[in-house]
């Protein structure tokens, strides 16, 4: 009871102004007591936007640090430039700024000649408010000086309690704990209110009716308050806790309107369940206009936050069920796992995820309404297919999981799901999907690990072509975290900038010159062994990871071909390897392009990007529009692994290329007179007739590079020249390769 009591004393309406008025916090520091003295005595009784000032003393540098660090309510340093040392002044400020994260505090420094005067950049770089010498120092230009710099930190604090406020609605706004969101929420209202005011979030409490029907006069809950009002949180208030705060919070409830009143304000918003909600604020002085239009705003703004986290609340309502195809979803199927796995017997349980094989690409082409469709199809072919006991689960865009409980009427359907007959409206038309399934069995973990199971089966499905079917095992498992555990270490490489890129040169066969270098990607782990980019290339492209690589790799080519430049090798191009994720619609790979193009200032003529086949399955309208774009900028493309792709010969005739790239291996079977030779036979005269480039790469004999030159390849990469190089390297390489 003892807070009703504090409560009711200080009632709202009786508020001491100037008592309740903090002051503003003043450090002196300097190494000449009689500065200290003097400075007090001249601004002793001063009101400073109407608040008293205090102040702290220092006789060091040194010891004004101790001195900010116990007191981070500081406002302004009156700071001496020369004291222990010449520069103990601007020592302090460096530390004050740098490495105690004070930015906020102003400081004004004073010196004893002018000649002492720091740097006009220092000034800046220190975010120095002002610098007077002492003997010009008279009262009232230290006033003067004194109140711009407090009003200056004033205005920051302002910014930065309205930016901490709108920090809190955005997280509250996506919490999904409602009631724990609520309560951030109008913690957040209250700072951000305080914020706009530039008042203390001080006396500020936000009420609620609780949504009650029938209106209630005597009581609301105190969702949130500051000050000396938290001891209200989560309590309702009466008329007898404070009549006057009580009276406006039941007004502005009731009339559903703002209140502005002599020294405080109370504003209504609601939600979208009708509850109403107050914020009283007491303001200590009557509100300017501007202020009044800015809240309006402010209580619009905020009534449509609170709709957000109802919004939330009833996604939550609805988290058990699939919103489009209203059938179970993931959670819905982890609890069902969860109670299966509870069941005595679990011997004969299967849990299956099935994908569709190029969903990706039914969207793209026919339209995401279509796709619906699709999906709406191949569940109610599910349905039909299954039993009424069969548990079915939508657990990712064009993903299902169906549970069958008793395997013996289950297994034989298996075959009928990897090509399955769908009844979409317009036709009867086949789909493919991948299966994984994997036996129940609470030795191997939660609900969770057995879904997992399931889709790691699922992807290993995928990897043996379309419409496959796999079983999980152990070994499937191991294999599957190994490469997690692969893909988590690449991710930490990556962000701890340990990838790394190496150079090889690309030689033209006719006059022999190296004309361009292909940039590779190196990752070196901890324990210093290489991973070969054939491993974690594939992993990145999976798991998305190569968008933001590639975009590195991209920038720190271009980077090392400005250096190369520099080094005397002006007209060099550079080659750059692009993963075909990275060419999906939504990465809006020409950005990327032109920003890091625009960073580096390189001419794009010089650039390169080698893309695999693999980007065929875009379709080809979408692959002749990108290429176009790439190629309006003036950079060239390159199809790389050539041979090795599926895409039919045919298709490259319509791409927009600039050269066509022979993969390694065909070079490799040249020897053996095997289909390596017979490629390439048959690619050097294509490519001459649609006039592009081609280059053979993994060249690493004489041997090779001769019947290379006879078979009139134009461009030849390998190690008979150069393994990839580090950048200096490669740059001494070209040196001494230009020399021979
Ligand atoms: P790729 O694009 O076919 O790159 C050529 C590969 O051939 C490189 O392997 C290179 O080191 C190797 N090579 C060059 N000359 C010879 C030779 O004479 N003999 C033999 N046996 N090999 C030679 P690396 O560096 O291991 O890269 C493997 C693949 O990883 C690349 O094949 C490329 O597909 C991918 N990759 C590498 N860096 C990147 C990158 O930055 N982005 C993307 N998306 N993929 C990359
Ligand atoms: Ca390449
Ligand atoms: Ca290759």
């Amino acid at each position: 009871m003892e807070d009703e009591l504090l409560f009711s004393e200080e009632s709202a309406g009786n508020f001491d102004v100037q008592g309740e008025q903090s002051p503003w916090i003043i450090l002196i520091v300097d190494d000449d007591p009689d500065v200290h003295e003097t400075t007090v005595f001249s601004l002793r009784d001063s009101l400073v936007l109407g608040k008293p000032l205090e102040f702290l003393h220092a006789y060091s540098g040194k010891e004004a640090i101790d001195v900010l660090q116990k007191n981070p309510g500081v406002a302004l340093i009156l700071l001496d430039a020369v004291m222990e040392t010449e520069k103990a002044g601007l020592t302090a400020v460096q530390i004050i700024r740098e490495e105690l994260g004070m930015e906020d505090v102003r400081i004004i420094l004073r010196t004893g000649q002018p000649g002492q005067v720091p740097e006009l950049d220092t000034i800046a770089k220190y975010d120095i408010n002002d610098y007077k010498t002492k003997n010009e120092m008279t009262r009232t230009k230290l006033l003067t000086a004194i109140i711009g710099a407090l009003r200056s930190w004033q205005q920051i604090q302002r910014i930065n309690s309205s930016r901490r406020g709108l920090e809190k609605i955005v997280q509250a706004s996506n919490k999904f704990i409602v009631e724990q969101g609520l309560q951030h929420f109008a913690e957040g209202v209250i700072t951000q209110m305080a914020g706009v005011f530039g008042v203390e979030p001080e006396g500020i409490v936000c009420a609620s009716d609780g949504g009650k029907k029938v209106f209630s006069e005597d009581e609301y809950l105190v969702i949130a308050a500051a000050g000396k009002y938290k001891t209200l949180i989560n309590r309702t208030i009466h008329k007898e806790d404070d009549e006057n705060l009580f009276c406006i919070i039941r007004d502005t409830l009731k009339n559903k309107t703002n209140y502005i009143g002599k020294n405080s304000v109370s504003f209504f918003f609601t939600d979208s369940y009708n509850k109403n909600y107050a914020t009283w604020i007491h303001t200590r002085r009557s509100l300017s206009e501007v202020d009044t239009d800015l809240l309006e705003i402010f209580c619009t703004n905020i009534s449509l936050c609170a709709n957000n986290i109802e919004l939330v609340k009833r996604l939550k309502l609805q988290a058990w069920e699939d919103t489009v195809f209203k059938i179970p979803n993931m959670a819905a199927l982890l609890e069902r796992i969860r109670d299966c796995l509870e069941e005595d017997d679990v011997s004969n349980k299967d849990l299956i995820v099935l994908d569709i094989d190029g969903f990706y690409h039914i969207n793209e082409m026919l339209g995401y309404d279509y796709g619906d469709i699709i999906l709406r199809s191949l569940i109610a072919r599910l349905r039909e297919l299954f039993d009424e006991s069969v548990f079915i689960a939508r657990i990712a865009s064009d993903a299902f999981a169906v549970l069958c409980c008793n395997d013996d009427f289950c297994s034989d359907k298996y075959p009928f799901i990897t090509s399955m007959l769908i009844n979409p409206p317009d036709g009867e038309r086949e789909l493919s999907v991948s299966v994984g399934v994997t036996r129940l069995n609470p030795l191997l973990g939660g609900a969770s690990t057995q879904l997992r199971n399931a889709v790691i089966a699922m992807k290993r499905a995928k990897t043996e072509g379309i419409g496959q079917i796999a079983r999980y095992s152990t070994q499937m498992g191991e294999e599957a975290r190994k490469g997690i555990r692969l893909l988590q270490g690449l991710k930490e490489a990556f962000a701890n900038r340990q990838l790394f890129l190496v150079f090889q040169p690309q030689v033209s066969l006719e006059d022999k010159r190296v004309f361009c270098c292909e940039a590779l990607l190196r990752w070196k782990n901890d324990k210093g062994e290489f991973i070969p980019p054939d491993r974690f290339i594939p992993l990145a492209e999976q798991a998305g990871l190569i968008v933001p690589m590639g975009a590195w790799v991209l920038r720190e080519s271009l980077a090392a071909l400005k250096r190369i430049h520099g080094a005397g090798f002006p007209h060099m191009r550079m080659a750059v390897n692009v993963s075909a994720p990275q060419l999906r619609r939504n990465n809006n790979f020409l950005e990327v392009l032109d920003t890091a193009l625009d960073e580096s200032g390189i001419d794009p003529r010089l650039l390169e990007l080698e893309i695999t086949e693999s980007v065929s399955a875009f379709g080809i309208e979408d692959v002749q529009k990108l290429f176009n774009g790439i190629r309006e900028r003036g950079i060239s493309i390159a199809i790389d692994d050539f041979g090795t792709g599926y895409s039919s010969l045919s298709s490259i005739d319509r791409w927009p290329v600039d050269r066509l790239k022979i993969d390694r291996t065909f070079v490799r079977n040249m020897d053996k007179k095997k289909d390596g030779a017979r490629l390439i036979d048959l690619v050097i005269p294509l490519g001459n007739r649609l006039s592009m480039r081609v280059l053979a790469e993994g060249v690493e004999t004489e041997d090779q590079l001769q019947r290379l030159q006879q078979l009139g390849c134009h461009e030849v990469q390998g190690y008979f020249f150069s393994e990839p190089l580090e950048l200096e390297d490669f740059i001494d390489w070209m040196k001494s390769y230009a020399n021979n």
